[in-house]
């Protein structure tokens, strides 16, 4: 599939039917698979040959939708995780475990923030924040002998800084470790992480790439450039035999484009079991086929009620890459030359209490803790997603406490701008 461009990657790939079979993915429905002899059974444990033998590692339905979603990226291999919880954390434990350092942008999804400063903290992996717009010298002094991975988003989430990928990546290479990049918002339709030298892509597919609110997942995709095995020292788990699994090494035997996800499925799905199921897999394909369709749509959308917001009385500050005046432009010119996403986020004048008037008004864009689907829909992070961050965690995440975000969906923009402006109106 990788010679088609995005838009017939997005429809067909991951899964071409043969002769007489079904034309859309099936739903393997199925926890396990029948093989006629305990040899055939053998050589899947010791991962000699491909197959499947219980749908907690792996299963059909979900390899073909991990499958088309890394030839989207263009990545080398590729698993499906139940959220965009579960593929974070898995990208990251796969790497960084008790006594190892993460290097994270600072501006990230407040679950990430959350998982990463109180949950692998727990763990013992330790984390040095910093500014999605640190300098090089600022970035090179947050390494650290114990660094095992540099994480960020294309676009944060809800702070939607635009992350200078060809740069973080530089950092991370020069300190001999991957970066992970959280693709969620931007989507393999407006920008391909990899192309910028980043080694992981990981994304919620809850938002954009299910698109319609209906199954919660998430995915890992494998760049297939990081090379472990010229940092073996700082890679045990990719490098060194693994006792659990029958002594397998795996950057020896799956090499560059492999070591990662086959590790990631062996160890960590099968110990800790966040698949996604083959039916939310199945709903989730269903999404990707028109993904190249509503990406440019949700866009065109979101510009529209950045431009009109910006020139509202009311409003004090509008943060969209898509604006000329927006600190991100410049970046956004370079990493999403195409549009970035759907959500704008904005202050209005009035702080927390003008917000939510604003947010009671509203009769188009519901409240709701989600972004990023075909419904619009609005949230004050600071009284919920964000609600566990103190005000100074808030501050360095660029999240004012009367921060409205908007996720603008697939509906009218000029009927979305008039339920906007009746809302506005009703602050006095
Ligand atoms: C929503 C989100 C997550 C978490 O994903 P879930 O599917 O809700 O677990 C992670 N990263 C980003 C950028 C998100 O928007």
């Amino acid at each position: 599939m990788s010679k088609y461009r995005c838009e017939t990657v997005c429809v067909q790939g991951g899964y071409t039917p043969g002769n007489g079979e079904p034309r859309q993915i099936p739903i393997i429905q199925s926890t396990t698979f029948k093989y006629a002899t305990s040899e055939d059974m053998g050589k899947l444990f010791d991962l000699e040959t491909n197959g499947y033998f219980y749908s907690r590692l792996q299963n059909p339905t979900c390899d073909a939708v991990a499958a088309k979603i890394c030839a989207l990226e263009g990545g080398t291999a590729a698993m499906l995780t139940s959220s965009g919880q579960a593929a974070n954390f898995f990208a990251l434990f796969n790497i960084c475990t008790n006594g190892c350092h993460i290097v994270a942008s600072s501006g990230i999804y407040g679950g990430t923030f959350n998982l990463i400063s109180v949950t692998m903290a727990k763990m013992g992996v330790e984390v040095t924040f910093v500014s999605p717009d640190a300098d090089d010298e600022e970035l090179d002094a947050a390494f650290q002998p114990n660094t095992r991975a540099v994480f960020g988003e294309t676009i944060a989430n809800p702070a939607l800084t635009v992350l200078d990928i060809e740069r973080f990546a530089k950092a991370a290479h020069r300190h001999g470790v991957p970066l992970i990049v959280d693709n969620t918002f931007a989507t393999p339709i407006n920008c391909r992480p990899f192309e910028w030298g980043a080694d992981i892509v990981t994304h919620s597919t809850t938002k954009y790439i299910d698109g319609h609110g209906s199954t919660v997942g998430g995915v890992i995709v494998d760049g297939g450039k990081f090379d472990w095995m010229a940092h073996a020292e700082k890679f045990p788990g990719l490098c060194t035999p693994d006792e659990s699994y029958h002594g397998i090494t795996y950057a020896q035997r799956f090499g560059k484009e492999g070591a990662f996800i086959t590790k990631c499925t062996a160890q960590l799905m099968r110990d800790f079991g966040s698949s996604q199921s083959p039916q939310n897999a199945f709903y989730l394909n269903l999404g990707l086929e028109s993904l190249h369709v509503r990406i440019p749509r949700h866009c065109e959308n979101a510009q529209a009620v950045a431009e009109f917001l910006e020139a509202h009385p009311k409003v004090t500050q509008v943060n969209y890459c898509g604006l000329p005046g927006d600190k991100y432009h410049a970046l956004a010119e370079k990493y999403l030359p195409h549009g970035s996403c759907g959500v704008v986020s904005f202050e209005l004048n009035g702080g927390r209490d003008a917000a939510q008037i604003f947010m009671k008004h509203l009769k188009l864009a519901s409240i709701e803790t989600h972004v990023a689907d075909a419904h619009t829909c609005c949230l004050n992070p600071a009284t919920s997603t964000h609600r566990q961050m103190t005000d100074a965690q808030l501050a360095a995440a660029g999240i004012p406490a009367g921060l409205v975000r908007l996720s603008c969906g697939l509906e009218s923009k000029e009927d979305l701008i008039a339920d906007l402006t009746q809302a506005l109106e009703a602050i006095d």
